[in-house]
């Protein structure tokens, strides 16, 4: 399998754990704010294959924890990331596994068979702006929802996040996605930042006291949720 790039070591974003990240080019979403533009339709050629992944992790073993999985969309890559996992396991890393909620029955099989320890799934917004957040008219919400509900049931640790940007959030967005995901372990509000890569422009960071607020709306639904990244 290609791998588009690796970050040989991350403390940030593994929580608790020395890690390396892995991406893989390709994604279902259009998200007007992504970081990782370049990945989405393949533009970048990769930077290596899996069976360079593995020599590099072979040769970490002992000083990295855990490796995490991330895009573009992991999982369009369906069973081909599943034995990537399987190999990945057999080093005996930690493997932590980034999502948009959009192939919950790979999510759950992965889950169900213990090949991954940690899922973080996005949420883009409330389901009424999900569209417009993701930059596609389709994004299969309830393939999302379906993700959600399974997270929710604890066969896994997890967190759930949300990229805010100014223009596309408002208090209805967290009155939206507060009841969707009650009880949620941990909730991640991420504001978002401007990069050259961003692919559209005129986007911005919500203000400190609009964050505090849509904190405060979630912590009825979300005790744990926090504001990461400032
Ligand atoms: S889901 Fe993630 S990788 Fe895909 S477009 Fe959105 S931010 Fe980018």
């Amino acid at each position: 399998m290609e791998i588009a790039g690796l970050q040989k070591l991350t403390l940030l974003d593994y929580p608790g754990k020395v890690a390396c990240t892995v991406f893989l080019a390709g994604c279902n979403f259009r998200c007007p704010y992504c970081h990782n533009a370049e990945l989405i339709d393949h533009i970048l050629p990769p930077e290596m294959d899996s069976a360079e992944l593995l020599d590099f992790l072979k040769k970490r073993r002992g000083l990295l924890d855990g490796v995490c999985l991330t895009g573009g969309e992991p999982t369009l890559r369906g069973q081909e990331l599943k034995a990537l996992i399987e190999e990945i396991r057999a080093l005996s890393f930690a493997v932590k596994l980034d999502t948009n909620g959009t192939r919950p029955d790979l999510l759950q099989e992965l889950v169900r068979e213990k090949l991954v320890d940690y899922v973080a799934m996005d949420i883009k917004n409330s389901p009424d702006r999900y569209a417009e957040t993701a930059g596609v008219p389709a994004p299969g919400l309830e393939a999302v929802k379906q993700s959600v509900r399974f997270l929710l049931e604890g066969e896994v640790d997890y967190e759930f996040r949300t990229t805010v940007v100014r223009e596309l959030f408002d208090d209805n967005s967290f009155l939206g996605i507060g009841p969707w995901i009650r009880g949620a372990k941990r909730y991640f509000l991420q504001p978002f930042e401007d990069r050259d890569t961003v692919p559209v422009s005129g986007l911005h960071a919500p203000s400190a006291a609009d964050l505090e607020r849509w904190r405060k709306i979630m912590l009825p639904f979300c005790p744990a949720t926090e504001i990461r990244g400032r």
